[in-house]
């Protein structure tokens, strides 16, 4: 009877006005139909990118296309950077790896950003690097990297391109891909921008677009010049994930119904702090400082003298409500809140509710009722504003 509350961080819910969309008879990817979708799609998306360029659709889940922006601009052998700040920034080591690059590897502690001025020590020393990779938003930690700054040193201290997984945070951060300088900006569909998986979202600046021409890596299914020659005809060189497409293209009028892309940020920095604020009120230990904090998902430490995992499998066996286990070493230690896409304030005052009924089975001390008050008293103070705003 019970619907499972999914707050992860990706997969995540999907809008039902999405899911009516999707239900839309297939149609063919070679007909005027699709190109006035396709077309239409993709002139509603650049905002949340933050681009002037085309954005390419690849029938894919995110790491394929974090593989297609290596395999597109690097050869083996040849020097690239990659900063990990978690498990996601791995993936990008592993790919760079596989391939034969020669990697250096800025590394932080698990929780913590990486700074400008770690970026640019780094950096000073090396010559000939082709590319700098970068997580934006770390999904295993909840840290969103200061990719402004970030982006903003590769240009100042190299020719490398900037490349960056937005996986976890486009469609629920700030992105700014043209002014920022980033050459490729990558996203999935099943984080936050409030779809099933299976789409990824793949923009390319025109100076990374003369690297890839240039670059003599082979590549067939990723190959992102083809995707590029295609999207000019309004296609994609291959089926593209129709469903997922007409998907999007309502995601894109959401957005828009809620008052344009700044109305979406804003709606996720609220979610962000209420949860911290109820989290600081149940005296419940946070993974990261407010500084670096992610607006898509919260990392929080194990409610002190509870065995998570007994405490998450009841939280969903009892009362429905889903959140991730920590991944890598974090397993067993963090659990992750997911706020990114189709999540409103009233989420977060749900799941902060239920997570107070399941303290209270596991005898937690702590006050009932503490960490629902916190999350409203934020939700009114920003209701307030925009009362204010209205007078
Ligand atoms: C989820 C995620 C990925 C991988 O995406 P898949 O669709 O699972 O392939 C890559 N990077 C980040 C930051 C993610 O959150």
């Amino acid at each position: 009877m019970y619907e499972n509350i999914l707050r992860h961080p990706g997969p995540t819910p999907i809008p039902k006005k999405v899911q009516l969309a999707m239900n839309h008879d297939i149609i063919s990817h070679r007909s005027n139909e699709f190109v006035k979708l396709y077309r239409e799609t993709i002139e509603l998306v650049k905002p949340v990118f933050g681009t002037k360029q085309d954005i390419l659709l690849l029938p894919s889940g995110g790491t394929a296309a974090l593989e297609a922006a290596a395999v597109n601009t690097v050869s083996a052998g040849e020097n690239v950077v990659v900063i990990t700040v978690g498990a996601f920034g791995d993936y990008f080591v592993s790919i760079c790896e596989k391939y034969g690059f020669h990697v250096h590897k800025l590394e932080k502690e698990w929780g913590q950003a990486c700074t400008a001025k770690e970026l640019r020590e780094f950096l000073q020393p090396l010559k000939d690097i082709k590319a700098v990779f970068v997580t934006y938003n770390e999904t295993s930690t909840g840290i969103l990297n200061p990719i402004a700054e970030l982006a903003q040193v590769v240009r100042e201290e190299t020719d490398a391109l900037c490349i960056v997984d937005g996986v976890s945070c486009i469609g629920g951060a700030p992105a700014e891909m043209d002014a920022w300088g980033i050459d490729i900006l990558i996203t999935g569909s099943q984080k936050a921008m409030m779809l099933p998986p299976g789409l990824s979202l793949v923009s390319v600046s025109e100076r990374a677009w003369k690297v890839i021409e240039e670059n003599k890596a082979p590549s067939y299914y990723l190959n992102l010049l083809s995707y590029h020659s295609w999207a000019e005809k309004g296609m994609t060189p291959n089926t593209p994930t129709v469903t997922l497409i007409y998907g999007l293209h309502e995601v894109c009028k959401l957005i828009e119904e809620e008052g344009g892309f700044k109305k979406t940020i804003a709606r996720h920095e609220l979610l962000k702090n209420m949860v911290r604020h109820a989290m600081n009120a149940l005296n419940i230990e946070l993974l990261t400082t407010d500084e670096h904090a992610s607006p898509t998902i919260t990392a929080i430490m194990a409610p002190k003298g509870i065995a998570l995992g007994d405490f998450l499998s009841h939280l969903k066996q009892q009362y429905h409500l889903d959140f991730a286990g920590g991944l890598g070493h974090l397993q067993g230690k963090i659990f992750r809140f997911g706020h990114m896409g189709y999540c409103f304030p009233s989420d977060i005052l749900q799941a902060v509710s239920l997570m107070e009924a399941a303290l209270q089975d596991f005898e937690y001390d702590f006050v009932p009722g503490a960490g629902v008050r916190a999350a409203q008293e934020v939700f009114l103070a920003a209701q307030q504003n925009k009362i204010a705003t209205i007078k």
